[in-house]
């Protein structure tokens, strides 16, 4: 039996991981759950599954929901639920998909405790790639991607020796403003953006797809998780969501992994590879579908994903990702328009472009200035 420590466990994709335990429990037993701050959902979930830790890691408010929840349930509030838990003896795998870099000190002692660690959230290997898998690959350590395009990429790999790989491909399914004339990107509003064609996913990430930013932060995910120089790195639009990626090896071949978009997917998988286990997703009706299209990304329509690229290049994903999460913070709660997430993503890829990251600390150091920095940015600006 696998035991789990869930961070993140009332997002959207937490709930996910609970329905792959749910259908496989025989395999998997949940010993450890946090959540941020969604205290009446962690309380349901725990209720069902009997961890042995409980953890709410946000504690703004804390006095007022441990009165509420008094007696219910045995829950920790404290910022360190999330290492706590990862760091647990009575657990072997901790699944990350709590917000931002919330979860980058659990994620750091479970590597050096040498549990297996699936990470969900990108924000960690896009601030802090180069530290975590020259951290991970010290204490031997594979760290399993979850997210879908990079589940599809550790899948393809499978199909060759890692010294003939060419290059990988990403694909994007372009998001809700893939076909909008770009005169009309300056009216769009936050319920459109909220309402991707594809994926029913998290809001931050739900906006990240709508401005592509998502797939900048996926390439420099990528570039560290699978050691990747950026020019072996390419995107292409893909609409239907079927193909979640792609690698060529050295003979020109390609190799795609496909299903109908559904994220349990690459969490099972995740969780049980090399072994494959059932889903509840159906099977590719390719007779239904018909056709698969591939387009090239609209530079300008899209420029959070030319941003992305060229921070890659200075190595700058941290700013990148600081700025990016205020940005799209203040446009969820409408200070500023959808344009304006790419207009101060590139204010403060300017204004910290020196910036050098040597140690842990200096992520923590230079997330907290530069976010403090972006917000007094848009305040004076907007
Ligand atoms: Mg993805």
């Amino acid at each position: 039996m696998e035991r789990i420590a869930l961070l993140g466990c009332t997002g959207s994709i937490g709930t996910q991981v609970l329905n792959v335990v749910r259908r496989h429990g025989d395999k998997y037993k949940i010993n450890a759950l946090v959540c941020n701050s969604n205290v009446a959902a962690l309380v349901k979930i725990a209720n069902e599954f009997k961890p042995c830790y409980c953890g709410v890691a946000n504690s703004s408010g804390v006095k007022f929901i441990k009165d509420a929840f008094k007696g219910v349930f045995s829950l920790d509030f404290t910022k360190d639920a999330l290492k706590i838990a990862a760091t647990l003896n009575e657990v072997d795998t901790v699944i990350v998909s709590s917000s931002g870099l919330s979860a980058l000190q659990a994620v750091t002692e479970a590597i050096r405790l040498k549990k297996k660690v699936l990470l969900a959230t990108k924000e960690i290997l896009v601030s802090a790639g180069k530290l975590i898998t020259n951290l991970a690959k010290d204490n031997g350590v594979n760290l399993i991607p979850i997210d879908s395009e990079h589940s599809a990429i550790f899948q393809c790999l499978a199909a060759g020796k890692r010294e003939q790989l060419k290059c990988i491909i990403l694909t994007a399914s372009g998001g809700p403003f893939l076909n909008l004339d770009i005169k009309d990107f300056q009216n769009i509003t936050l319920e459109q953006t909220l309402n991707h064609p594809k994926w029913n996913m998290g809001k931050k990430i739900t906006v990240d797809s709508a401005t592509m930013m998502n797939k900048g932060l996926e390439v420099i995910e990528a570039k560290w998780l699978f050691g990747l120089n950026l020019n072996q790195i390419s995107c292409v639009i893909h609409p239907q969501s079927i193909i979640h990626s792609m690698v060529e090896f050295n003979d020109s071949s390609v190799i795609c992994q496909m299903s109908y978009p559904n994220m349990e997917i690459p969490i099972q998988f995740a969780l049980s590879c090399p072994d494959r286990f059932t889903t509840n997703v159906a099977s590719l009706d390719f007779e239904k579908i018909k056709s698969l299209e591939f387009y090239k990304i609209d530079e300008n329509k899209f420029p959070c994903f030319n941003l992305a690229q060229d921070a890659a290049k200075q190595d700058l994903g941290l700013v990148l990702n600081a700025a990016n999460e205020v940005a799209v913070e203040e446009y969820l709660y409408s200070k500023i328009g959808f344009s304006d997430i790419a207009r101060t993503v590139e204010y403060s890829l300017n204004k910290f472009h020196n910036i050098k990251i040597e140690n842990f600390d200096d992520v923590f150091y230079f997330d907290d200035l530069i976010k403090k920095d972006t917000y007094g940015h848009i305040n004076k600006r907007y």
